[in-house]
């Protein structure tokens, strides 16, 4: 099996390449840096909450094909959530790729960004398929305070 066809598939690739949820929100109420040192990958998260909504996400940055894909497709899955349901698809994400969670009922909650999940058999990409999920978890974090 070509480990690489099968991590860059078609919606990686999309979403890489030209990402619509690149770009900057007007007055977005969080704004956070996301850095991976190992892989150079630097990204910028902006959120828009509404209540308990996560109105709208976006973000800047540079990087690889996994970690830019990654922001992208997380941007798509999480928009109009609950900040109760987005940890939740977080918490999934974060198991798949760390190979703690594999049941196809959990995954499905996971939408688009299921495509990662044989970035799990690559240990150099996990950073990268990663850095945005760390990044808005530290949002939704803080905003608890
Ligand atoms: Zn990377």
């Amino acid at each position: 099996m070509d480990d690489l066809a099968d991590v860059y598939n078609d919606l990686i690739m999309e979403h890489s390449m030209n990402s619509y949820n690149k770009k900057h929100l007007n007055n977005p109420d969080f704004c956070e840096i996301g850095h991976n040192p190992n892989c150079g990958d630097e990204i910028t998260l902006e959120l828009k909450l509404n209540g308990d909504i996560i109105e709208d996400l976006s973000f800047t940055g540079h990087g690889c094909a996994i970690s830019q894909a990654s922001t992208s497709i997380m941007i798509d899955t999480l928009r109009g959530k609950t900040v109760k349901e987005a940890k939740e698809i977080i918490a999934t994400f974060i198991g798949m790729i760390k190979r703690e969670i594999t049941d196809e009922e959990d995954l499905k909650k996971l939408e688009d960004a299921i495509a990662f999940r044989n970035v799990s058999h690559m240990p150099a990409r996990v950073k990268c398929a990663l850095l945005a999920w760390h990044t808005i978890e530290d949002i939704l974090n803080k905003n608890e305070k």
